[in-house]
């Protein structure tokens, strides 16, 4: 079994309660994007199933159920995520009905007479319904059952759901382990350090970003808020190509890219964007979480055009801009 090294502290949590057959009825796996929450969780599932266990805890690989595993049929592994709509469209939440099939399923005793393994994923994304239906099981947990929570955010699950889990917190590498982690992988020196800074030091984010181009997006953003700063776009025209095209990574960028701009200028550094008065500090630390709580915004009924619109007005360069003018 080969892990990313800085999800082994958690891996051996719960191998250890696996082997000592101590497993919490309910584990909630917390931790950012692309930490790899859920090679976790399936490296955890396929362990609990497996009939022939490694010395390193890991699945066997080789017995008859981890050839079902690993061909996603087997019958005491249950996955909830989202369904597609009528259209061929992925929902947005995970609903009510689909956790009464996963309760009733868990109610009856598994069909190879060990543990039955129930993984929700984004377990942060079930509507309040769904949520209230898999509370009343975890309520009254069946003998044999682990129900598997993975969640980017898990303050949006409700506290009832979050105080009946035993929470496994995914802890992200040192810069260092980051760094000799994504050079493995074949990426140059100079990408590895800017796609760490822009994800915040989560190495398996990074490595996404590269392998799909959503790193590319990164310099758009650049672009695009230096010439609203200078005064050479409209936030309107901006706000339209945003919201066409990934404005959930976009935001992402343009808030740490706010920032990395804060931290510059108060080393007393000149901006990336241009920005040198001091007074830009605090203004850009705002941007910074107006930029996050629209990004949460994004996944409401609202239109993103609005939301963006109304975000890249108040960028701290245009205001400045502005006022001059
Ligand atoms: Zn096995």
């Amino acid at each position: 079994m080969t892990l990313q090294p800085w999800l082994l502290p958690a891996w051996r949590v719960m191998s250890e309660a696996l082997q000592s057959r101590r497993v919490h009825h309910a584990l909630l796996l917390a931790g950012p994007k692309g930490q790899g929450k859920r090679v976790l969780a399936d490296a955890f599932a396929a362990a609990a199933l497996c009939s022939n266990r490694m010395p390193d805890g890991g699945a066997c690989g080789a017995c008859r159920s981890c050839l079902l595993v690993a061909a996603g049929s087997h019958p005491d592994l249950v996955r909830v995520t989202f369904e597609l709509r009528d259209d061929g469209k992925p929902r947005s939440e995970i609903t009510v009905d689909q956790l009464r099939n996963l309760c009733q399923r868990l109610s009856l005793s598994s069909q190879f007479g060990g543990l039955q393994i129930a993984l929700i994923d984004p377990a942060d994304a079930m509507n309040a319904s769904a949520a209230n239906a898999l509370l009343k099981t975890l309520e009254e947990p069946a003998t044999d059952t682990v129900i598997v929570l993975i969640a980017d955010d898990p303050s949006r699950l409700p506290a009832t759901i979050r105080s009946r889990c035993q929470r496994v917190d995914l802890r992200l590498p040192t810069s260092q382990e980051a760094l000799e982690w994504l050079r493995g992988q074949g990426v140059d020196a100079d990408d590895a350090a800017l796609t760490l800074e822009a994800s915040l030091g989560n190495p398996g984010q990074a490595a996404a970003w590269i392998e799909d181009g959503t790193l590319a997006l990164r310099a758009e953003c650049i672009a695009d808020l230096t010439a609203l700063s200078a005064h050479k776009a409209q936030a309107s025209a901006i706000a339209e190509r945003w919201a066409a095209d990934r404005p959930d990574s976009r935001l992402w960028f343009a808030s740490v890219l706010a920032r990395e701009e804060a931290r510059r200028l108060t080393r007393g550094e000149r901006g990336t964007f241009g920005l040198t008065a001091r007074a830009e500090i605090p203004k850009l630390a705002a941007w910074f979480g107006r930029a996050n709580r629209a990004r949460s915004l994004l996944s409401t009924p609202l239109r993103a055009e609005l939301i963006l619109l109304d975000l890249l007005r108040g960028w701290p360069g245009s205001e400045r801009t502005s006022r001059r003018a």
